[in-house]
């Protein structure tokens, strides 16, 4: 399928979200599919907002790139941005240490418990269904994907609608859109999340071994996009 008729698809499935799951929302990373998603909703399907997560630990890119699409995009749809309970963080660090995912899977997952998982399930409170920018080719556990599952965990439907864009198409997208990105994919970061916890990749590596480098292969999710068991 041509990158035309991709992108055909893709705005059909945003439009339909925007009529039929009122209110809808994007979770938005700020990674590079979220911006090509960004970038459709705002054009074509305004009526479906987009959220961050701002951690408390994004890198001074993530930052600038949003102050970008709040000046691109902030007239044309609801942006918002959540943040972690303070109260909760501090107690965490007073008694694990600042960079306390280092130490355990345990710590890590905590971490991202509260600075992550909390505030998406503050964002998607009182939402129809939620958007993201998954793709199958990112990881051997996303090779499955749906344009639509039940996201029985947060009882609403979850829309992937870039599940069979390749990277390429992402990239050509992007470029011929003049669509704001992370600097930091530009230094060789295919996946971005926060600071300590991701890092460049090199030729060849898995587009998702940039982050939490240090753990085994299959802890390698933050909870965001896990089911229950
Ligand atoms: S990615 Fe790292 S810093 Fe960010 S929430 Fe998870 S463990 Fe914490």
């Amino acid at each position: 399928m041509s990158l035309e008729s991709k992108i055909n698809a893709t705005l059909a499935l945003l439009k339909r979200v925007e009529r039929d799951f009122s209110p809808a929302t994007l979770a938005s990373s700020l990674g590079a599919e979220d911006m090509v998603l960004t970038d459709l909703i705002a054009k074509h399907a305004p009526g479906i907002s987009i959220f961050s997560l701002d951690t408390g630990r994004l890198n001074p890119e993530t930052y600038d790139l949003l102050a970008k699409v709040q000046a691109t995009y902030g007239d044309k749809v609801t942006l918002k941005v959540f943040y972690p309970e303070a109260q909760v963080i501090q107690l965490f660090v007073e008694k694990n240490g600042i960079n306390a995912f280092y130490d355990s899977v345990e710590n890590r997952k905590a971490c991202c418990g509260i600075r992550k998982v909390e505030p998406l399930n503050r964002a998607l409170k009182d939402h129809k269904a939620w958007i993201t920018g998954m793709r199958r080719s990112q990881s051997a556990d996303r090779a499955n994907l749906a344009f639509e599952e039940n996201d029985a965990d947060h009882g609403m439907v979850k829309f992937n609608p870039l599940a069979d864009w390749s990277e390429k198409e992402v990239w050509e997208y992007i470029r011929g859109n003049n669509v704001p990105y992370n600097e930091l994919h530009d230094k060789f970061y295919p996946s971005i999340g926060c600071a300590p916890c991701t890092r460049s990749v090199a030729m060849g590596e898995d587009i998702r071994a940039g982050r939490w480098w240090w753990e085994d292969e299959s802890m390698k999710e933050c909870g965001l996009h896990v089911k229950k068991l």
